[in-house]
């Protein structure tokens, strides 16, 4: 599935396909975004067989700081996650919606240890809490993928989290009484996309590299 947009700066026209991975996960408007997004390209930057997908991996809470619990990892068509993932609300609600399986929840491996950020991202729109089988039981390491099997990459799903945890800074069972659920307003794509803006500002002004265009 080729991508559509400059992974670099999002842009549509003259495209190039990365040549290493044949456009499976990079393709460019110029040599300059494809220099300067190598670093990000390359854990990723290899070419598809068939069906198989790019997930991130989030390891348990045992991985933290968060920076270090989001891993790639290219997954088989016959991955559970793709039958038994769980849709995570808030995403779907902003027009990205991400699936997520957990080891010890679907997987039936012994429960091991909390996994917060999985937590976060399976938090219900009405009360902002993870349903009760996500509370109940310790989920391990987690799986998230895109429903529509794109490219997920480590930076956007930073984004994503960061999101969840604003959205959770924000959360007020009083909230509910409103009728926008836990957070006060409704969801939609643009409040994602506007997040992911001043997410990839901030970023870039202390220096990092890598969160240049939010898919
Ligand atoms: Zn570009
Ligand atoms: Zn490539």
């Amino acid at each position: 599935m080729l991508l559509g947009h400059c992974s670099k700066c999002g842009k549509t026209e003259g495209l190039m396909n990365c040549s290493r991975c044949h456009g499976a996960t990079g393709a460019y408007c110029s040599k300059e975004c494809q220099a300067a997004h190598w670093k990000i390209h390359k854990p990723v930057c290899k070419p598809l067989e068939a069906g198989e997908v790019w997930g991130i991996k989030i390891l348990d809470n045992r991985y933290q700081p968060w920076s270090r619990q989001f891993q790639h990892v290219l997954l088989e068509p016959s991955h559970p996650v793709f039958t038994q993932g769980e849709l995570c609300p808030v995403t779907a609600e902003c027009g990205f919606p991400l699936l997520i399986w957990s080891e010890a929840i679907h997987g039936g491996l012994p429960a091991m240890e909390n996994n917060q950020p999985a937590v976060y991202l399976r938090i219900e729109l009405d009360d902002g809490f993870a349903p009760f089988h996500w509370q109940r039981t310790d989920p391990g390491t987690c799986i998230v993928v895109r429903q529509d099997r794109k490219l997920l990459t480590k930076e956007a799903i930073e984004i994503v989290y960061n999101f969840h945890s604003y959205l959770l800074d924000r959360a007020d069972p009083e909230n509910a009484e409103s009728g926008h659920g836990a957070f006060g307003q409704p969801l939609n794509p643009e409040w994602l996309r506007s997040f992911a803006d001043d997410y990839r500002e901030d970023e870039t002004s202390r220096g990092r590299k890598g969160f240049d265009f939010f898919p």
